[in-house]
């Protein structure tokens, strides 16, 4: 008897035929005398339409009410695949967050996870019943509902999996796994059968959206075994584990992109000790991210350039702040362009390989691509290129670190 943790996304519980189809597969597990609880999230397009509620309803909206709101799409379908369980014959019981209770800050909209109580769980599978988990939402600690972050439900099943020691947890939506770059891009793209924790932490930070980056962090941290599959087809998925169950290790193990940049460049900037807590501490009070930054030496000893990438999304309001801050900065000119995709390599042979960085220039160049901005990390190098190159820069990497499927 294994205890395991089954989490279902968006299009798999699309509507009630899918839902049908959930339940059968919950009942093999069931059968087999597993002890099962399963993650739901709402129906595809509905937490989009809630959002659009809310963002309709007022201009300014008290994100405690959103939360009530957005949440309540995983309330139908934990109900309705309780219901249909117990209808084939598998005893079965919704839980709400709070009813776990799944403990959360108070960050509404997007809350970190701080405690999962699974006393009330674990007597019910004593039980012999199914518990079907409504994801994305928890409670704070004055009792009110918060939501996780959009594609929240992937961390409510890993949090639940690593309270619960489950044995696996795995994770089924609308592809078969994880690949070694987006297969809409790449037609040679090739499922992993394995790919490690941290690798998977950059593929799903650099925009590859199969799981939500918090559900990865939280799966390193408590070791659980984690795996994407398809809810479409009984095969084996991706398991997303620790280095040294990877025996053959690639040096490059998947390619990423994000189209959510945009860069910022400033001109003349006097390059005296400062400045730059003086540009970048204001866009972090403003709870503006910066990712990418290079700084270019100073041609005169006076001034130097500065140019860094931010999320396109807040791309107006750096601008805002920036203008601000030009009297006491005295910089030249401010630039900006979201024009620009980030590409990214990733692979943990990078630690024991040189060259890595060396052969993506070469193969952009040869592509006549411009590379604008370039950040390096232990396991992976990452360029800022022109937007219209987004396709041609990821395939001619894919194939060039012989990625592509044969
Ligand atoms: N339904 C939520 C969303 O669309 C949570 C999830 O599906 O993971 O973001
Ligand atoms: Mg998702």
């Amino acid at each position: 008897m294994a205890r395991i943790v089954m989490k279902y996304g968006g299009t798999s519980v699309g509507d009630l035929v899918r839902i049908r189809e959930v339940a059968q597969q919950v009942k093999i597990e069931a059968d087999a005398g597993h002890e099962v609880a399963v993650i739901v999230s709402a129906m595809s397009g509905v937490t989009n339409q809630l959002v659009d509620y809310v963002d309709h309803a007022a201009k300014l909206c008290d994100l405690r009410e959103y939360d009530v709101v957005v949440s309540s799409g995983e309330q139908v379908t934990a109900g309705l695949l309780a219901v249909v369980l117990q209808d084939i014959g598998v005893p079965a019981r919704s839980w709400l967050g709070w009813q776990i209770p799944l403990r959360t800050d108070e960050a509404h909209g997007n809350a970190r996870i701080e405690d999962v109580d699974t006393t009330d769980l674990v007597r019910r599978f004593a039980e012999g019943q199914v518990a079907v988990v409504a994801g994305f939402q928890g409670v704070d600690s004055r009792g009110r509902i918060t939501t996780l972050g959009r594609g929240g439900s992937d961390t409510s099943a890993v949090a639940l999996a690593a309270a619960l020691g489950a044995d696996r947890c795995d994770i089924y939506t609308d592809v078969d796994g994880v690949y070694t770059t987006d297969p809409r891009i790449v037609a040679k793209a090739r499922k992993l059968d394995k790919i490690t924790y941290e690798e998977m932490l950059e593929m799903a930070s650099l925009g590859a959206k199969v799981l939500q980056t918090r559900s990865v962090e939280m799966a390193m941290k408590h070791r659980v075994r984690l795996q994407v599959r398809s809810s479409f087809e009984r095969l084996p998925g991706t398991l997303v584990v620790d280095e040294d169950e990877i025996v053959e290790k690639a040096i490059v193990s998947g390619i990423a992109y994000s189209r959510d940049e945009a860069k910022v460049t400033l001109t003349n900037v006097p390059d005296r000790p400062g400045t730059a807590a003086r540009i970048f501490g204001p866009l972090a009070d403003a709870g503006i991210n910066v990712d990418m930054i290079v700084q270019n030496a100073a041609v005169d000893d006076k001034t130097t350039g500065m140019t860094f990438t931010v999320r396109k999304s807040d791309l107006d309001r750096a601008v805002v702040v920036l203008k601000d801050q030009q009297p006491d900065l005295g910089y030249g000119e401010l630039k900006a362009d979201s024009n620009v995709v980030k590409v990214s390599v990733i692979g943990v042979g990078m630690r024991s390989h040189a060259g890595v960085a060396q052969s993506m220039f070469k193969t952009l160049a040869e592509k006549g691509i411009n590379i604008q901005v370039i950040s390096t990390s232990e396991i992976k190098v990452s360029v800022l290129v022109a937007e219209e190159y987004t396709e041609l820069a990821v395939r001619s990497l894919h194939s060039a670190y012989g990625l592509d499927a044969t």
